[in-house]
């Protein structure tokens, strides 16, 4: 009798023990995971990642009951985070929409918003068929507010039907619709065009792809399939940019489509005959009957406006620097795109980078420490206070503050990373209202 006894006292002993240990093991994880949120938090503070561009997750601290099914789901990285067994925003700038958080939440504690009650987000007015308020203008993808990839193909093709829904009748050398922009909305735009046979021009400020193009990683997800017209549903959840650019390609090539790259449209003005003049940087002039806007809310890069500028060895931004060997490279600007744009240039180039103030300030600390060590080093050089005056074949002048002539500098290659124009004005000037949207919620549970 003793014995069982014993043997019970030792059984429910191991299983409390056992607990105990558990236990103890869970507090000390979430401890340690809080404290590593609160650091990633502080960082993400310091280097401008914590407040919110554009779409975000909006925590009802109120309802998060902490299961952190939002932080798995999530596609990205360090978005949300738990601290204190409750959800908290992170790198909230890098968040893409993908709405994962959203979907995860089991105690519907998340709702997406654009814009926070003191940073508001302008937005064009758009309608529910994609028509803005100039009837004959519509506006498809980011630039109305919703990213992803998937969701601006959708638009594309939704805004063209509507075009054809409110068809105007055609007319001798007018065009049916010109799209400005080549990312996935105007890509899907331009094949729905061809699917209802409408006439289309489609024209892009730089490459086919659009953001995507110039995605600084090659991963690729997406939550669900993209439809693409004269394609079908394409499966690529998990892809690569590569594999996303050669699909786009090859549809486009299929059905003999052609799409102006390297044209900018600078204006588009609405006639009395309630057609449209849409002119691009080179001075070329649509007439067309409806326009559509898919340019997507990164802009334009800014051009310093300096002689020789149009030239083939000027970029406005950094691709595959892995490949660029052996040459003289000038990089103009002193934010992080420039810093980070001569770090990864420099061990393989000879690299100056060319800045109009007298130090760097508001880059991220990581940036300035490997900057300043990389000076001092003399791996790469800075010359501050100083302004590009012109460009030529194999040189370049820089003027620096404080001596008489400009400097000339051997070069085979600039980069220029002087911010960015938003399209606000180019849409203004379209007749088109632009709202400031401040913490605007875009999805609810209901
Ligand atoms: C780093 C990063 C990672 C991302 N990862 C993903 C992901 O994994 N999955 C996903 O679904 N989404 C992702 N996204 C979001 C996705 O890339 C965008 O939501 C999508 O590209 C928007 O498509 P769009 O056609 O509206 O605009 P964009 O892709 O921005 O295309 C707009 C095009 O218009 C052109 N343009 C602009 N102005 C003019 C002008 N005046 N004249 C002519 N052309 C002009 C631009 O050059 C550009 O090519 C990511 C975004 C970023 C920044
Ligand atoms: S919206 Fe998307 S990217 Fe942003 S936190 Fe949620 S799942 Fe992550």
């Amino acid at each position: 009798m003793e014995e069982v006894v014993l043997e019970q006292i030792i059984i429910y002993g191991t299983a409390i023990a056992l607990c105990a240990i558990t236990v103890y093991y869970y507090f000390a994880k979430q401890k340690r995971v809080s404290l590593e949120t609160v650091k990633k938090v502080a960082i993400a503070k310091e280097e401008g990642l914590y407040e919110p561009v554009s779409l975000h997750p909006y925590i009802d601290l109120n309802v998060c009951i902490g299961v952190a099914a939002c932080v798995k789901e999530c596609p990205e990285k360090d978005i949300i985070g738990i601290v204190d067994g409750i959800a908290t925003l992170i790198n909230t700038s890098n968040c893409i929409g993908h709405g994962a958080c959203f979907h995860a939440c089991p105690v519907e504690a998340i709702s997406l918003r654009i814009g926070t009650e003191t940073r508001g987000v302008e937005l064009p007015h758009v309608s529910e068929n994609f028509e803005t308020n100039t009837k004959g203008i519509y506006i498809a993808g980011e630039l109305g507010g919703m990213g992803l990839i998937k969701n601006s193909v959708e638009q594309g093709q939704q805004a063209i039907d509507n075009i054809v829904r409110n068809k105007k009748p055609s007319k001798e050398n007018v065009i049916d619709v010109v799209i400005i922009g080549a990312g996935p909305a105007g890509i899907s735009a331009t094949l729905a065009a061809k699917k209802h046979k409408l006439t289309s021009v489609t024209l892009e400020q730089d490459s086919l792809g659009g953001t995507v193009y110039t995605f600084p990683r090659s991963k690729i997800v997406m939550t669900a399939p993209m439809d693409l017209p004269l394609y079908g549903k394409a499966k690529l959840y998990d892809t690569s940019k590569d594999e996303l650019l050669q699909l786009w390609k090859k549809v486009i090539a299929e059905h003999q489509l052609t799409i102006h790259e390297h044209t900018k449209v600078e204006k588009i003005t609405p006639l009395k005959d309630e057609t449209f003049n849409v002119v691009t940087a080179q001075g070329d002039e649509y007439i067309c009957n409806n326009v559509l806007i898919a340019i997507g809310r990164r802009g334009s890069p800014r051009k310093l406006n300096v002689p020789g500028e149009d030239s083939e060895k000027v970029a406005y931004r950094l691709l595959e620097p892995e490949q660029i060997s052996g040459k003289k490279i000038v990089v103009v600007g002193g934010g992080d795109s420039a810093v980070e744009s001569a770090m990864l240039l420099k061990d393989q180039n000879e690299v100056i980078l060319s800045y109009r103030k007298d130090k760097f300030s508001r880059i991220k600390p990581k940036n300035k420490e490997k900057i300043e060590e990389a000076l001092s080093n003399k791996s790469l050089k800075a010359i501050f206070n100083s302004n590009l005056v012109s460009i030529e074949k194999d040189s370049i002048l820089i003027k620096v503050a404080g001596e008489d002539q400009p400097k000339r500098l051997e070069n085979d290659q600039i980069y220029i990373f002087a911010g960015g124009e938003m399209p606000t004005k180019f849409l203004q000037n379209a007749g088109i209202k632009i709202e400031k949207r401040y913490a605007h919620v875009v999805k609810k549970h209901n």
